[in-house]
């Protein structure tokens, strides 16, 4: 007798794999997202997606490293929250694997909104997050990241990260994560440092910008 959820689970793979990345999709319920995440989204009244979400989750749900540039307020948490609870869901990560994805962003209170979007669209699953801000010395998080799993590295604001002049220690952290991970950086404008840190962070990316309309 087959497990019902290990069927659900293949073919959400498999849906994933046969997703046309040329196609532009409208809804959330358009992708083929899991149903914790789908019943997340539809809990916190997320519906229809914002043009950097539509063009970009389909690339980070693949797995692609993504260089997404969109205006505040576009709706770029949501573009790689999304993906990183899929990614995640899909290899059946759990607490026992470690820290599988690490969400880097420049104040306090941009990584209390990230967390908190994470905690609401991300309630029916099963992940613990954490939030880490301030206080420890760089050398104690990087013997830290050196034991760490960690698949998928986002970079919120990297604008913002790299004016606030944390490029140091962003350089030291990326150094210290496995060479096989998905990276996701997103800024609201493009600068030589941001495309500097592209550059040296991103894996053949797939780039994403989203201008205004004229
Ligand atoms: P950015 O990071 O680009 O500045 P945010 O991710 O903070 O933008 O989103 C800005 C606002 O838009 C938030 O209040 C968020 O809840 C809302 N939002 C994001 N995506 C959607 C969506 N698909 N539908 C409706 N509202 C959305
Ligand atoms: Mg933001």
């Amino acid at each position: 007798k087959r497990k019902r959820g290990e069927d659900s689970l293949s073919s959400l793979i498999q849906r994933v794999e046969d997703l046309d990345l040329k196609g532009s999709l409208k809804n959330f319920a358009d992708l083929p997202l899991s149903d914790p995440t789908a019943r997340g989204l539809t809990a916190s009244h997320y519906k229809t997606m914002t043009d950097i979400q539509s063009r970009a989750i389909s690339h980070g749900l693949k797995g692609r490293d993504i260089l997404g540039a969109a205006k505040t307020g576009s709706g770029k948490t949501l573009a790689f929250i999304v993906p990183v609870l899929e990614n995640l869901y899909r290899r059946q990560w759990t607490e026992y694997d470690g820290l599988g994805a690490l969400i880097l962003s420049p104040t306090r209170e941009l990584a209390i909104q990230i967390f908190e979007v994470l905690r609401k669209v991300g309630r029916y699953h099963g992940f613990s997050a954490g939030l880490v801000i301030g206080g420890r010395s760089l050398r104690e998080e990087q013997d830290r990241l050196g034991r760490m799993n960690i698949l998928l590295l986002v970079m919120d604001e990297a604008d913002r990260i790299l004016d606030m002049g944390f490029q140091h220690s962003v350089d030291a952290i990326i150094d210290h994560l496995p060479k096989e991970r998905q990276t996701m950086l997103f800024s609201a404008t493009q600068t030589k440092k941001v495309s500097d840190l592209a550059r040296l962070s991103l894996q053949e990316p797939e780039y994403v910008a989203v201008h205004e309309a004229a």
